[in-house]
């Protein structure tokens, strides 16, 4: 299976000519992938201007959405524009979300429904705060997946991709990321909390990226574990750094 490699740009950059230079190094990088695919997920008001920027192995996601398809909710966005739009994958779930727009297990569980439902991919973050030294930690991802895919057709989780973003190691520096170690463990975990969602062989067949501070440094070592691939957040709007962490990511074996 291909790695896959996520970035997410948070609320940046400020200004459209700045996210299109941003967008076309990545591009041009992605262009000379073999065994790797890019999903770009810009800010919902560059996602128009970036569409129509066509690669192979390039793709857009979004970072967030609402679960109506159509409808008086405003300022909100709904799967069935960004589908429209050409975008493939959906962020659901980010440890930001939760902690600044008080988003829940239910409103996330609403989101990965309504993404699944039109056919778009979901990328569902989950992640502790802390690392105990027992097993609070594992009861808390295991009971975040549980409150994500709660009710959701079998069917539809064939399009379901994890992100193990552990919150403490959002974006801080390189040295501060979780180990390969710990983190292929968790991914492992993941995907055993999964079973009961999607079956045993589904789960193991299912994507689960490492987010979490990573940099061309500690890519390599999260990749040679097996992990499916990463999520990037700050290291993904520094063009040098960002292509050298698609290169690493086509090399590892
Ligand atoms: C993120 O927030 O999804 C993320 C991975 O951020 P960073 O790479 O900046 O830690």
């Amino acid at each position: 299976m291909k790695k896959l490699v996520v970035a997410n740009w948070k609320m940046n950059p400020a200004a459209l000519d700045r996210a299109r230079a941003i967008a076309a190094s990545s591009r041009k990088s992605a262009g000379a992938l073999k065994k790797t695919t890019l999903v770009l997920c810009p800010p919902f008001v560059y996602l128009s201007e970036l569409s129509k920027m066509k690669a192979k192995n390039f793709y857009l996601g979004a970072q967030d959405v609402f679960w109506q398809e159509e409808g008086s909710y405003t300022g909100e966005i709904s799967p069935l524009m960004l589908k429209n739009l050409g975008v493939k994958y959906v962020i659901v779930g980010h440890s930001e979300r939760r902690r600044h727009l008080k988003e829940t297990d239910e409103m996330v569980n609403k989101k990965v429904k309504a993404v699944l439902r039109v056919g778009l991919k979901v990328i569902l973050c989950v992640g502790e705060e802390k690392r105990d030294s027992g097993t609070e930690f594992l009861k808390f991802i295991k009971s975040e997946i549980g409150g994500a895919l709660k009710g959701i057709p079998r069917k539809l989780l064939k399009n379901l991709i994890m992100a193990y973003e552990p919150i403490w190691a959002i974006g801080k520096k390189g040295e501060d990321a979780d180990t390969p170690e710990d983190a292929v463990e968790m991914a492992l975990y993941t995907r055993k909390c999964l079973v009961p969602f999607v079956g045993k062989e589904a789960a193991g067949k299912t994507p689960v990226l490492y987010g979490g501070s990573v940099d061309p440094k500690n890519a390599a070592g999260f990749l040679e574990t097996g992990i499916s691939g990463l999520l990037v957040g700050h290291e993904s709007l520094a063009p040098g750094h960002f292509s050298e962490i698609l290169k690493i990511a086509d090399e590892v074996k």
